[in-house]
């Protein structure tokens, strides 16, 4: 039987919280893969100014040569909003029946879990794994912490799962948000190992986030 995830995100842009996350949940899921999912058009957050097709660009960058972690563009080519219940039921109908699916979410996320298009369905198309997030206590809707805790298991009971299984996935904390890495290059600041150094190049030579005119590796 084999195990796969799915990492949603706007990664605008990716940056090591997101790689370090993805990593730790395919050791500790013992998955065979983990994708990257950029979402075209996030529902609860504002339009990113980057183009989803810039954004999957640096993902592709970021996770290039690195074992086990991929991208998956497929809410690129879907118009409308990126509701994640679309893509699972999507990823369902692929996949053999007794394949095991996990989305990964942080810690932000599961709080705002009772605001997701059709989130009761969620359960019913893959498991759920949560990551930590530095700074986010987990003070969760009621409807979402009673579906979270009638379903949580153990991190090493995912792979028999094809899903319903809820378990939350220890990493150690890295306090970083694309927010901050997009408020750093806006003001010049050195954004050196927050994100991958081929993802620094992509921003300069793209001149995305308002990187025209400064060296962000350079380190003054
Ligand atoms: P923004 O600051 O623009 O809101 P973000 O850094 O939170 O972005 P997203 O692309 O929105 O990044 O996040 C995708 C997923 O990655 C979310 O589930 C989020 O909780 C998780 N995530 C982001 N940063 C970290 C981190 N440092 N550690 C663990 N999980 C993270």
């Amino acid at each position: 039987m084999s195990a796969v995830g799915f990492f949603g995100g706007t990664f605008n842009p990716v940056h090591i919280g997101h790689l370090r996350a993805a990593l730790d949940c395919l050791d500790a899921l013992n998955l065979d893969q983990i994708a990257l999912l950029p979402a075209a058009s996030p529902p609860l957050k504002e339009a990113p100014l980057v183009a989803a097709e810039q954004r999957a660009e640096m993902l592709q960058l970021a996770v290039s040569g690195t074992a086990g972690l991929t991208v998956d563009c497929r809410e690129l080519s879907r118009p409308g909003l990126s509701y994640t219940v679309d893509t699972l039921a999507e990823l369902r109908s692929e996949y053999p029946k007794d394949t095991s699916i996990t989305f990964v979410i942080g810690m932000d996320s599961l709080i705002n879990l009772h605001q997701w298009h059709e989130w009761p369905r969620l359960f019913d198309l893959a498991n759920i794994a949560i990551m930590a997030r530095p700074g986010v206590s987990p003070t969760l809707d009621s409807d979402v912490k009673r579906a979270v805790e009638s379903r949580t298991c153990l991190p090493d009971e995912i792979r028999s799962r094809p899903a319903g299984g809820v378990t939350f996935v220890d990493q150690p904390p890295l306090d970083v948000s694309s927010t901050a890495v997009r408020s750093a290059l806006m003001r010049g600041k050195n954004v050196q190992f927050l994100l991958p150094e081929a993802v620094i190049e992509y921003i300069v030579t793209n001149k995305l986030y308002d990187s025209s005119n400064t060296d962000h590796r350079g380190g003054h």
